[in-house]
């Protein structure tokens, strides 16, 4: 059973209270109180965990500064979302929004292999107003002789690089507990430039241990939908970091693993945009680079990474995570994937016309 508390009220530790002295009458029940700083609100809700369903809701519901008793029937405790509190979804993190209202563009390196390569993405983004960027640094690879990138001697440079060029945050993937901390030493003995989106790999989707230790961070996390598992498995992947205390998380769709893709990467799955947004309080961000792929396009000059991120951004994506690089051909990985810089202005224009459309379309739908 989740108590809601009305958003923002001063008095929020005395409600607590409050519903906690009525939730212990009934034996055998867990009370847990969660924050959630929401990109403009902060909400407080009482988890009662247990077998609560003889517990009457009229208790709670009688308390001042309740706004809601909700029994929970599913499992996305925390992450899901209850019953339309729509100003919930999502946070704010170093200035940059991940929510239901603002569309961020995550632009970058699939993979840092040069600090030049780095500095000029950085210099590209800021010079179109970008705060959010992505760069690789541990990278999950399927052969063991790939590249596996540069690792923690990187990541000085790439922190004082986003400092210098304004990014506020930067995606960076973690594929085990340890980097966690390697990547918060740097971030401190560097003066905290910026901060870090930990993303979690398609790859380590149901790495249990690297979920909980990002659950324990107070970083937000971009989660990478799972290839190869249901959406089901995916989304209590997420509860898994949000039941360790961690509840910003960004849901992020990647495609799924299917040669019925061919000839994209991954099948492109950004149909369930909707279904994560209606099921759950995650912002939801889509990934055309690892879906689709490649480059190709359509005979309208328009290439398919284009046309993927409209179809996340149709169905309510806000945020897009994308691969750039200065000279693909050098890139260490993912360089046929990779848009060069000629294309982010037209793509900023792109991602936007996409979102005002998606915004009319919102309005004609519920008047
Ligand atoms: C990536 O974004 O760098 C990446 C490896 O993607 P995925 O985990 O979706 O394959
Ligand atoms: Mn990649």
């Amino acid at each position: 059973m989740v108590i809601l508390l009305e958003p923002d009220r001063s008095d929020h530790a005395a409600v607590v209270k409050a519903v906690k002295r009525a939730a212990s009458r009934f034996p055998g029940i867990k009370i847990k109180p969660y924050e959630f700083s929401g990109a403009s609100h902060r909400f407080t809700e009482v988890h009662l965990v247990g077998r609560t369903q003889g517990i009457p809701t009229l208790p709670f519901e009688g308390i001042p500064g309740v706004l809601r008793v909700v029994r929970v029937s599913s499992k996305y405790r925390i992450i899901g979302r209850h019953g339309a509190i729509d100003s919930s979804v999502g946070f704010k993190a170093n200035g940059v929004f991940f929510d239901d209202k603002h569309l961020t563009l995550i632009a970058g390196l699939c993979a840092v292999d040069t600090r030049q390569h780095v500095d000029l993405m950085f210099k590209a983004l800021a010079q179109e107003g970008l705060t959010a960027a992505r760069m690789g640094v541990y990278k999950p690879r399927t052969s063991p002789y790939d590249f596996q990138g540069l690792g923690a001697k990187c990541l000085p440079y790439v922190f004082e690089l986003a400092g210098k060029y304004g990014i506020k945050i930067v995606a960076m993937e973690v594929v085990d507990a340890s980097q966690i901390k390697e990547v918060l030493a740097a971030l401190k003995k560097t003066g905290k430039p910026t901060q870090v989106l930990f993303q979690v790999g398609t790859r380590n989707s149901q790495n249990f241990e690297l979920l909980k230790a990002l659950g324990k961070q107070k970083m937000p996390v971009l989660f990478k939908r799972g290839m190869g598992i249901t959406l089901e498995e995916s989304l209590n992947a997420c509860e898994y970091i949000a039941s360790e205390g961690n509840p910003n998380i960004v849901f992020c769709l990647r495609g799924v693993k299917t040669h019925l893709g061919d000839p994209h990467r991954n099948l492109v799955d950004f149909a369930h945009v909707p279904v994560v947004r209606r099921q759950t309080r995650m912002p939801v961000c889509v990934d055309p680079s690892h879906s689709v792929g490649s480059l190709r396009e359509t005979p309208d000059g328009i290439p398919d990474v284009f046309h993927a991120t409209a179809q996340g951004i149709i169905a309510g994506a806000t945020s897009v995570l994308v691969d750039f690089h200065p000279n693909p051909k050098e890139a260490l990985c993912d360089g046929p994937q990779a848009l060069t810089f000629d294309r982010l202005k037209p793509f900023v224009d792109y991602m936007t016309k996409v979102r005002r459309t998606y915004e009319d379309l919102a309005k004609i739908t519920v008047s």
